[in-house]
């Protein structure tokens, strides 16, 4: 008894993990297709309905640059992946190459390493290409669900407490 209990806690922890590594490869794929809505995309298909402004901050355009690398909101969300990537590509380059990328090479790099190593000529291995973009999955996921969680939040404030 004592045993299958064991096992299927175990199997179950094992598919949720599968679980969540297939939202996170999902999630990262929209972002690499195009596909992910963000305000800016949004108000390209409703010009006059929709603001490209950022809900979260209000201080800039929402694009897939300001939602992965610059919104002050979601910086929590995203700090200890990109910590991790700068880490990585710091003991691959040495000390001062992640500071000096600009935001472009950045988002070459967590939308498709693969790619980003051949024309940025970075000559990554293998290994670094699949734990990089590891990451990446990790960075767009997060991100995403703390997105949603504030953007939630914020959606309640306009609509102001619930039963008034
Ligand atoms: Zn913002």
């Amino acid at each position: 008894m004592h045993c299958a209990l064991d096992q299927s806690t175990h199997y179950g922890s094992q598919w949720i993990g599968n679980i969540r590594d297939t939202r996170r490869a999902i999630t990262k794929a929209r972002f690499l297709t195009g596909t992910y809505m963000v305000q800016s995309k949004l108000s390209r298909f409703n010009q006059n309905t929709v603001d490209p402004t950022c809900q979260l901050c209000q201080s800039s355009v929402e694009n897939y640059q300001h939602v992965l690398l610059e919104c002050g909101a979601l910086l929590t969300y995203r700090k200890e992946y990109l910590c991790e990537l700068s880490r990585v590509m710091t003991y691959h380059f040495g000390k001062g190459m992640w500071e000096n990328l600009s935001k472009d090479v950045i988002m070459d790099i967590i939308m498709d390493v693969t790619r980003a190593n051949v024309v940025h000529s970075m000559q990554l291995n293998t290994e670094q290409c699949t734990y990089i973009e590891r990451i990446s999955r990790y960075l767009c996921y997060r991100v995403h669900s703390g997105r949603i969680f504030l953007l939630e939040k914020v959606s309640r404030g306009k609509r102001g407490p619930s039963g008034s």
